[in-house]
């Protein structure tokens, strides 16, 4: 590669992303953090989207061995992909992609374009897919990207209503995942003040609640359920707490209403929600704005369009749907020095609407939020489902505690049989159990119900189904 080009079109890249930047440093306006930006013209949006992928492309080529092999093979150059309608050329790269390319090349692979001169450069830090689906994907961030990423993120915690006066309390591991830095960074951005949750049991996080009162807390959703629990169990009414927002991220929740419902019900405070994934950092992703639970509909959550093109495509055959058909979330991430992606399969099922939001946005919005990716889909004896399908039927049973496990396995007949393992006081509920996931999920389904209290607590993800089946 040349270094002249390689730099060349780094510079134009960098100068692109600045040029579409507003509201660097603070909010705009008292609803909107970037409100030329937030609420600008459909037109507009894909105007900006189009000159930050026609400046992405040859910076791709240039600085991403993984990339330019693609557009090699695939018979294109980079001038070939400029704007949103040229996209379907490019066929989605999944996981199963980036992680033979991390297989070949350790330990970074060369999907982004960060490379060991940049990081001792302008390095600032190395983030990883959890890793819950094969070898971890690595990503090195720059210094550039840390302001990007605080910018976008600040953008989002503003539209959930967070504002300076607010004080947060994150409940996370601080590892090299997404989640807990991306909102670190923007609440530094803010003014709101932080109160850092790592590295302490359950019990000394509801302690910090009831002697610090943050407004916000940000967790997991299995977390915040976990938080609220171990304060009750210590006389401490999570409802009657100084919390009023949820910030959670890292699994489904706004968009399962059984789990909204117990998590709002759980603090009386308002779930807000962080959608995306390692791939297509540094960026939240989706996000919860003032109208997104208002209701009748199902909930909403926007894609921030300016900084990243999100798309649905057809699960078979990774073809674009039409607005209003249900598809497969792929991103083209647009606000990153280092980790640009073009068209990165994230994979969630997921409806998109441009119709206006009532808040006065005009990004796109998911439909019903967001509920799982497709990866974890279980098939027994042919009928397919989700775990959030599940986790729907079970959370729909009033009295059902927090835990619940689904065990795959095969029977003495050598048939695959699925077990639901709930907790209930009342032995007799199991049937009504059985008949909401009948209903849901189109299959038969054990059911066992056991003392509260006697399954292992979920922390931080939950692990709820365990698939025992005999391969083949
Ligand atoms: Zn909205």
């Amino acid at each position: 590669m040349s270094d002249d080009r390689a730099g060349r079109t780094r510079a134009q890249w960098l100068e692109t992303l600045a040029r579409y930047r507003r509201d660097p440093d603070g909010p705009g306006a008292a609803d909107y953090w970037s409100p030329s930006l937030d609420c600008a013209s459909r037109d507009q949006l894909v105007a900006i989207q189009n000159a930050k992928l026609a400046a992405l492309t040859p910076f791709l080529y240039e600085n991403s061995a993984f990339y330019r092999r693609r557009f090699d093979r695939l018979g294109l150059a980079p001038t070939d992909i400029r704007t949103v309608d040229d996209l379907p050329r490019w066929p989605p790269v999944d996981k199963a992609e980036m992680m033979a390319d991390v297989t070949a090349a350790p330990p970074f692979g060369t999907y982004t374009t960060h490379d060991d001169t940049l990081w001792a450069t302008r390095g600032w830090m190395m983030f990883s897919s959890s890793g819950s689906t094969g070898v971890p994907r690595i990503f090195r961030y720059s210094q550039i990207d840390r302001e990007l990423w605080a910018w976008a993120n600040a953008r989002a915690l503003h539209a959930f209503g967070i504002r300076p006066g607010d004080s947060m309390l994150i409940c996370a591991g601080y590892g090299p995942h997404v989640f807990a830095w991306g909102v670190q960074f923007a609440i530094a951005k803010m003014g709101v003040a932080c109160i850092p949750g790592g590295g302490m049991t359950g019990e000394a996080r509801a302690m910090l609640v009831d002697r610090f009162k943050p407004t916000v807390v940000t967790c997991t959703p299995s977390y915040a359920l976990h938080l609220g629990r171990t304060m009750a169990e210590r006389g401490i009414d999570p409802a009657g707490s100084s919390v009023r927002t949820l910030l959670v991220g890292g699994e489904p929740a706004a968009g399962i209403e059984g789990t909204r419902r117990r998590l709002e019900a759980l603090w009386n405070a308002r779930l807000v929600e962080f959608y995306g994934c390692t791939e297509v950092s540094p960026h939240c992703g989706g996000y919860s704005c003032p109208a997104s639970d208002r209701g009748p509909g199902p909930v909403t959550a926007h894609l921030m369009e300016d900084v990243q093109i999100w798309e649905l495509v057809d699960a078979e055959s990774k073809q674009r749907v039409a607005e209003g058909e249900r598809g497969l979330t792929v991103c083209t991430s647009l606000n990153s020095e280092s980790s640009p992606q073009l068209r990165f399969l994230v994979g969630d099922y997921s409806v998109f609407t441009t119709a206006k939001c009532e808040c006065g946005r005009t990004h796109v919005r998911a439909v019903g939020a967001f509920a799982g990716r497709a990866d974890e889909l279980i098939n027994l004896r042919g009928v397919k489902m989700y775990p959030v399908q599940l986790e729907e039927a079970v959370r729909a049973v009033p009295g059902v505690g927090d835990e619940y496990e689904i065990l795959l396995a095969t029977d003495a007949d050598g048939l695959d049989v699925m077990t639901a393992r709930v907790e209930h006081a009342d032995g007799s509920i199991g049937e009504r159990v059985a008949r909401e996931i009948r209903t849901r999920c189109e299959v038969r389904c054990d059911v066992e119900v056991l003392k509260p209290g006697t399954l292992p607590k979920t922390e931080f993800k939950a692990r709820r189904v365990r698939d025992t089946r005999r391969a083949g």
